[in-house]
């Protein structure tokens, strides 16, 4: 196999606000590997009015996290199209031991087992300023920040001209929840990856091309 040919499986934690969403959209781009999100998946299905929207709603609007079982069978699903032969980059999942369990089985089921886990840092204080700051695309789904990344227009998306808004779970109430919520059930999968010596610590401080850099050099 050549170095081009190499596959990666790679996850992408961090707490809420640490810059997944911005770094995994750049790093699946760098590598050719598909970006799956499920925040992006949640958000897309309460946009359409679906099932699976109506059961994630609640849970999204509250901060808390969706059934694991809901959101094993999606990622199950999503990761077994031919677009993930050559890998993928997971942003979102797992963030529960039960749903890293999960997925660790799949992947050893068919003989891909995570390449790197990728874990941002960020302190408390600075992401809940980053969080109050966020703006969100209603269409294409980008995300800009009025302090540090703002669109050249305000209100307006750069990428596509969509509207931008604050996402209901980026409020100041719901961004506590969000964080004890990380603490509790997320946190503990960096302890999980570092016994399988599968982590990489990022800091995720400073500007999104220094970060983007940083893991470049860890994942090679
Ligand atoms: P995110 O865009 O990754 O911050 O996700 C937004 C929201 O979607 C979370 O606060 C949860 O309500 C839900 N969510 C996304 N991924 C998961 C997951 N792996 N497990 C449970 N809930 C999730």
């Amino acid at each position: 196999m050549t170095k081009s040919e190499r596959k990666r499986f790679m996850v992408m934690l961090g707490p809420p606000g640490a810059g997944k969403g911005t770094q995994a959209v750049k790093v699946a781009k760098r590598y050719l590997i598909p970006h799956i999100s499920t925040g992006d998946i949640f958000r897309a299905a309460i946009k359409e009015g679906t099932e699976l929207g109506r059961k994630a709603k609640q849970y999204l609007d509250s901060g808390e996290l969706v059934p694991d079982s809901v959101v094993t069978d999606i990622v199950a699903e999503r990761i077994k199209k031919n677009d993930c032969a050559p890998g993928f980059l997971l942003d979102g999942f797992p963030r529960t031991l039960p749903q890293a369990e999960v997925l660790d089985t799949i992947l050893r089921d068919n003989g891909c087992p995570l390449t790197a886990v990728i874990n941002l840092t960020v302190d408390r204080e600075a992401l809940v300023k980053r969080l109050t700051a966020r703006r969100t695309c209603s269409d294409c789904g980008e995300n800009y920040n009025i302090m540090s990344k703002p669109p050249k227009k305000e209100g307006v998306c750069d990428k596509c001209g969509g509207k931008l808004y604050q996402r209901d779970d980026d409020k100041r109430e719901t961004i506590e929840n969000r964080l004890s919520v990380y603490e509790n059930q997320t946190a503990p999968l960096v302890a999980y990856y570092q016994r399988s010596q599968r982590l990489v610590n990022i800091s995720g401080e400073g500007a999104i091309e220094d970060v983007f850099g940083r893991i470049c050099r860890a994942v090679g």
